[in-house]
């Protein structure tokens, strides 16, 4: 029996890299990207997992010898990002600006073509919500940036992969549940509930809608991370820190038999929904 196929993508940026004002000036801040990196490759080695990896442009500058190893080790660069500002807090001019800039140095800085995007914090949402042509005009061939969740995004939007009739294919972030009762299949979500049901909900999601990315943070494996300020909002630092300990094992116990993917394998594969 084949083991069931999902696409497999990181966030990658570091741990204190919230949206939140103040949160843009790395030298505030301890750097641990190079741990989290190695943490997250770790992992992948012992699941022979590969994935693509949304990085944010800011830190392929900081950590060049970073971004050649996540390539080196066979993994897909995409978009995160020239830094991790919200789409929605851009006007659109200054988005697409800043899309295009960011792709055309991260080309630069990994010497291949960059094909997807992610925003930061699912933020092609509310005032961004039709910032997703620009995404196709930039040259994208796929998105990733909107979650169908009420607090991130919108419930109302498709949970499965799908083609947009501009040729844009967008990997919906996996959800499950109804209404108020939705929960997210990553962050909290995964690091919090039951494994056996988490495993369950991926299996179903790799048969019904594979395509369904799963959405790692490398910071999300390192244990021994600071606590994040205390005047962060209450929900951030729970949603920050819920299940830290032991996430590591605990996604090698419930993502082993799975075949990981990155996004880029998944593209045109003719089973898309309109
Ligand atoms: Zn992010």
């Amino acid at each position: 029996m084949h083991a069931p196929s999902l696409p497999l993508s990181f966030d990658w940026e570091d741990w204190w890299q919230l949206c939140l004002p103040g949160f843009s000036e790395a030298s505030r801040f301890e750097d641990r990207l190079a741990r989290a990196t190695d943490l997250a490759l770790a992992l992948c080695e012992d699941l022979q997992a590969k994935g693509t990896w949304f990085c944010l442009v800011d830190q392929a500058q900081r950590h060049p010898e970073l971004l050649r190893r996540i390539q080196a080790q066979g993994h897909a660069i995409a978009l995160h990002g020239l830094d991790h500002t919200r789409a929605c807090d851009q006007e659109r001019p200054a988005f697409l600006r800043w899309l295009e800039e960011g792709k055309a140095r991260l080309e630069d800085l990994c010497g291949a073509p960059v094909l997807g995007f992610r925003a930061p914090e699912w933020s092609l949402r509310g005032s961004a919500d039709g910032f997703l042509e620009d995404v196709r005009a930039s040259g994208f061939r796929y998105d990733s940036s909107r979650a169908p969740l009420a607090v991130l995004g919108d419930p109302g939007w498709p949970r499965q992969r799908h083609r947009r009739p501009d040729g844009l294919e967008v990997f919906p972030p996996p959800v499950v549940g109804k209404g108020a009762w939705s929960v997210p299949l990553w962050g909290w979500g995964m690091r919090t509930l039951p494994e056996a049901w988490l495993r369950r909900q991926l299996r179903l999601k790799a048969q019904a809608a594979a395509g369904t990315p799963l959405v790692i943070h490398p910071w999300e494996l390192d244990e021994d991370q600071p606590d994040l300020p205390a005047d962060v909002p209450f929900g951030h630092r729970w949603s920050h820190r819920a299940g830290l300990r032991g996430y590591g094992p605990r996604l090698r116990r419930m993502l082993t038999n799975f075949d990981l993917r990155p996004l880029e394998a998944f593209l045109d594969l003719g089973t898309l929904v309109p």
